[in-house]
């Protein structure tokens, strides 16, 4: 069967949209299945994403994948994609520190992400993280607050779940509360299950 993502997955290669192409590596579009019940938004990639040319193969990626294991749901089977398809980051030495795509990078880049959504036409949507929510739903986003619940997008009706970036994660220092959000995600991503199970 022709791939319906083809066309904008090899148009994006080449797309100078906004000023983020120069410094990084490559575009990073989604990867998965073309006819997903279920899509994945993350915020951007991140450097081993930007070098490997694929989304969520990082340190929070596979963090990621764990729990997305351990609560039944097969990455395979699914759509994982990125608010904003270039790496945005500040050269420091030899590293490259991420930085956060601001409003109108990542508005710009919707247009990607809106064709993405067009296409798979998918059940559910994730947002992982307030620049996702954001892309997706066109509002601000307090992900501490809003995490687990879900709202209509305004353009075409698809249910949101909102949940954290698997990144948040690796941030926290603290070990108990480490543990007390890594549940809180887990119990995100088995909702989104659940929520296409009952609704699919
Ligand atoms: S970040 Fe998005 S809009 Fe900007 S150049 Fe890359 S693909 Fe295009």
């Amino acid at each position: 069967m022709p791939d319906p993502l083809e066309g904008p997955r090899d148009a994006a290669m080449l797309c100078t949209r906004c000023h983020l192409h120069g410094p990084a590596s490559r575009t990073v579009f989604g990867e998965g299945r073309a006819d997903a019940k279920l899509v994945f938004v993350g915020e951007q990639p991140g450097d081993q994403e930007d070098l490997q040319g694929r989304p969520f193969v990082g340190p929070a990626g596979q963090l990621f994948d764990t729990i997305l294991g351990e609560v039944g749901i097969d990455r395979s089977e699914t759509y994982v994609t990125n608010s904003v398809k270039h790496f945005k980051f500040e050269p420091r030495g030899p590293r490259r520190i991420h930085q956060k795509p601001d409003a109108g990078e990542v508005q710009l880049c919707r247009w990607w992400v809106d064709k993405e959504i067009a296409l798979i036409r998918p059940k559910l949507l994730v947002a992982l993280g307030a620049t996702a929510a954001f892309s997706l739903l066109d509002r601000t986003v307090g992900i501490m607050r809003e995490r687990g619940s879900i709202h209509k997008r305004g353009k075409d009706g698809m249910p949101v779940l909102l949940t954290y970036h698997p990144s948040f994660l690796l941030r926290i220092r603290d070990e108990a509360d480490k543990a007390r959000q890594r549940a809180n995600f887990a119990s995100d991503l088995a909702q989104a299950r659940d929520w296409l199970a009952a609704n699919a």
